[in-house]
């Protein structure tokens, strides 16, 4: 329980409510954001609710006042679990890793942020050069990834559109010495290098080169600073900027600078750029039975920007090589096949700049001749900004992605956090006792099984020779799901009213139902780049972009093995994801977002208990319930509550402070309430914690 939270200020934990249930749980967190107080724990979990203004929380003397201290002494910050991270790290050598989660505009990336900036302020005490070099760049690292990764939608002004997870490593000193980023699902399709619904927006960087690059640089690349000028950022139907574009602009390529790309790689960033926007504005038309580009112009200048001979880029745009065994033919594109080509190929080349700027940054923060016999072992905290649950009015192969991430985070908690109190208490010798749970595996299994899962079945349809559509892949999810108690679909149980089309299904995800249209599914899944684009952009006499594109090395006979599709790799990113993980020992951030209109005042209640739902928390307070809502070391404990007791204040004669609780305790009648570890003492109901604070204050 936290120190200096009064109860006006409601229950500084979860675990504290007097009954679990949604009306208390929700009643708590209004009180505390209308209080101002943002953050709530439940139990090690950090629960924080945006709070749309600046708070004043987060300076030096804030810091210092959670350095090094219990995360119950002091009111629930974040602050304090990177404390608890950084702490079990250097004192117990354990790599950690801190989880935030929660929907668009809840407050992820501003937490990241909040966690990054505590570990810096507390390492290095010593000021040396080479740690502080290192903390630099994983500061610009961020500004450049949030450049390129990151847009304005109508949810969020900065709105991530990748997943994110980065590694900070620790030297024996427990001073930051490297670090390594994941990045996941790039939102692909509706993928902002073109404008994917009304008033959302392209990438950040986008606009910043537009408004930001100076004449010069606009000259080269052929582009003018109007943003209207660019069918993919037109197709909005607003532009938005912001007066800081220009600023910003430079601040990236300073960043970019600074970590180490080179002139060239830089000049190449801008030259894919503007490719891109250039490629917006290519328009196909027909003359006959012949498909040809209606503006060639744009053709030589992107010919140029490429570094690639013209009638290679007008070819590529236009035909696709295929072989069919034994020989290899041309195929013209029809026009409405080379649009879709084209956008292919704006839409891959973004996403490949940006996987490449990943691996340049992860280039120069990787740890390099680190010598563990010499130095100790090398310890991680990792950090986790991944996209909440998503429940839209129309939902499609994205959303499945993420609300397939959010079942194996899901999964992971229910083990980690069981696990974790199962490993306490044998620590503690005290006895396990089983709790009950929902165990989403079972959810998971039904997206990620080989040959039955809806992956596979995706995959499969794919691979169909003839026609591929995508109600044959919803044929062949009611054939082999039909008897799976968290599938439905309209053809499987017709009566049912809330399935409208027979394109959806409806999964039932631990947070809830959500129903898909599997419209798109198959397109996205396949991703397809024609090869002759890959082949295009390998030839290019400009080596940077060369290097992005190796798979264009091969000809047309020797491309046998199909692509991995979409779900393939995201399914196997997330394993790889969860495994590293699961090795770490995790804390918990979850975000919530008040309101939909950005207002610091406003508690939405429904949207509140949506996301409540949808972020599991009140199964949380259950199982951390199940088992004992509060344990401290018992220095500690006395440290608090020995002026209630005649037996310890002011000070025992007894021959342990473990004793000396158990007298405590017996004293107020609370013993059967209590379990004694080996170093811990653990309390069971939170009425017995309320009772010992009473009786504290009366003193
Ligand atoms: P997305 O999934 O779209 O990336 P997110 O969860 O990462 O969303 P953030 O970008 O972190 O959301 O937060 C959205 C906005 O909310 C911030 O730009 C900021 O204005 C405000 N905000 C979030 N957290 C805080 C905070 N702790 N203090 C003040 N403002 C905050
Ligand atoms: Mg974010």
């Amino acid at each position: 329980m936290a120190e200096h939270e009064s109860l006006e200020y409601g229950k500084a934990d979860f675990v504290l409510l007097d009954n679990v249930s949604m009306e208390e749980f929700m009643a708590n967190l209004k009180l505390r954001f209308e209080k101002g107080r943002i953050y709530t724990y439940i139990g090690e979990v950090v629960v924080s609710v945006n709070p749309y203004r600046a708070m004043n929380v987060y300076g030096r003397e804030v810091v210092e006042q959670y350095r090094g201290r219990e995360l119950y002494e002091r009111p629930p910050h974040l602050f304090a679990i990177a404390d608890a991270a950084y702490k079990a790290m250097k004192r117990r050598n354990k790599d950690t890793c801190i989880v935030i989660s929660g929907e668009s505009g809840a407050g992820k990336t501003e937490a990241s942020k909040y966690i990054m900036q505590y570990i810096a302020a507390i390492t290095n005490p010593n000021q040396r050069a080479e740690v502080e070099r290192v903390k630099n760049m994983l500061l610009k690292s961020n500004c450049v990834l949030e450049a390129f990764g990151n847009a304005k939608t109508n949810r969020n002004d900065n709105s991530s559109r990748f997943g994110k997870y980065m590694d900070i490593n620790f030297d024996f000193k427990g001073d930051p010495i490297g670090g390594h980023i994941s990045n996941y699902l790039l939102e692909k399709v509706t993928y902002r290098v073109m404008v994917p619904k009304h008033n959302n927006c392209v990438f950040l960087f986008l606009h910043q080169l537009l408004r930001g690059a100076t004449d010069s640089l606009i000259r080269s690349l052929h582009i003018q600073k109007d943003p209207t000028a660019y069918n993919y950022i037109k197709v909005g139907g607003q532009i938005k900027s912001s007066i800081n574009d220009a600023a910003d602009f430079k601040a990236v390529a300073d960043a970019m600078k600074v970590i180490g790309f080179t002139g060239d790689e830089i000049q190449t960033v801008y030259k894919i750029l503007a490719t891109i926007l250039h490629l917006g504005n290519l328009a196909f038309g027909v003359d006959g039975d012949v498909t040809l580009i209606e503006n060639t112009k744009l053709v030589s200048v992107i010919r140029e920007l490429l570094s690639t001979k013209e009638e290679k880029v007008e070819k590529a745009l236009l035909y696709r090589t295929v072989s069919t065994g034994r020989d290899v033919i041309e195929k013209q594109h029809t026009a409405q096949e080379a649009g879709y080509g084209r956008d292919a190929l704006a839409k891959a080349m973004y996403e490949r700049l940006f996987c490449w700027i990943v691996g340049r940054i992860n280039d120069v923060i990787e740890v390099k001749n680190y010598d563990a016999r010499v130095h100790g072992k090398n310890t991680v905290i990792g950090v986790l900004d991944i996209y909440g649950f998503e429940i839209f009015q129309n939902n499609s192969f994205e959303q499945f992605c993420i609300n397939y991430c959010n079942e194996k985070l899901q999964q992971l908690f229910i083990q980690l956090v069981l696990k974790q109190e199962q490993e306490e208490y044998q620590r503690e010798g005290i006895p396990w006792k089983h709790i009950d749970y929902f165990n989403n595996q079972i959810i998971v299994d039904l997206v990620e099984q080989q040959h039955k899962g809806i992956f596979s079945v995706l995959d499969e349809a794919c691979m169909n020779v003839g026609k591929v559509t995508d109600e044959v892949f919803l044929q062949g999810l009611n054939v082999k799901l039909a008897k799976h108690a968290h599938y439905t679909s309209r053809k499987l149980s017709p009566a049912d009213k809330s399935l409208e089309f027979n394109r959806d299904f409806r999964i039932r995800h631990y947070a809830g139902d959500v129903m898909y249209s599997v419209v798109g599914f198959i397109d996205k899944n396949k991703d397809t780049l024609f090869q002759d684009f890959k082949r295009l952009l390998y030839n290019s006499s400009n080596p940077v972009l060369k290097g992005m594109w190796p798979e264009g090395k091969l000809s047309i006979t020797e491309v046998t093995k199909r692509p991995l599709t979409a779900a393939t790799l995201f399914k196997n990113s997330m394993i790889s994801l969860v495994e590293n993980l699961a090795c770490k020992e995790p804390y918990y951030v979850r975000c919530i977002k008040p309101n939909d209109v950005k207002s610091p005042l406003l508690f939405e209640q429904e949207r509140c208990r949506h996301q409540v739902e949808y972020l599991g928390l009140l199964e949380n307070v259950r199982v951390r319930r199940a088992g004992f809502a509060y344990r401290q070391t018992y220095p500690r404990f006395l440290q608090r509550y020995k002026m209630i007791s005649q037996f310890t204040w002011p000070n025992h004669d007894l021959p342990s402070d473990a004793e000396a609780v158990k007298k405590l305790l017996q004293g107020c009648g609370f013993d059967h309430d209590a379990a004694f570890g080996k170093t811990k003492v653990f309390i069971r109901t939170p009425r017995t914690l309320f009772s010992l604070e009473e009786q504290r204050v009366e003193m």
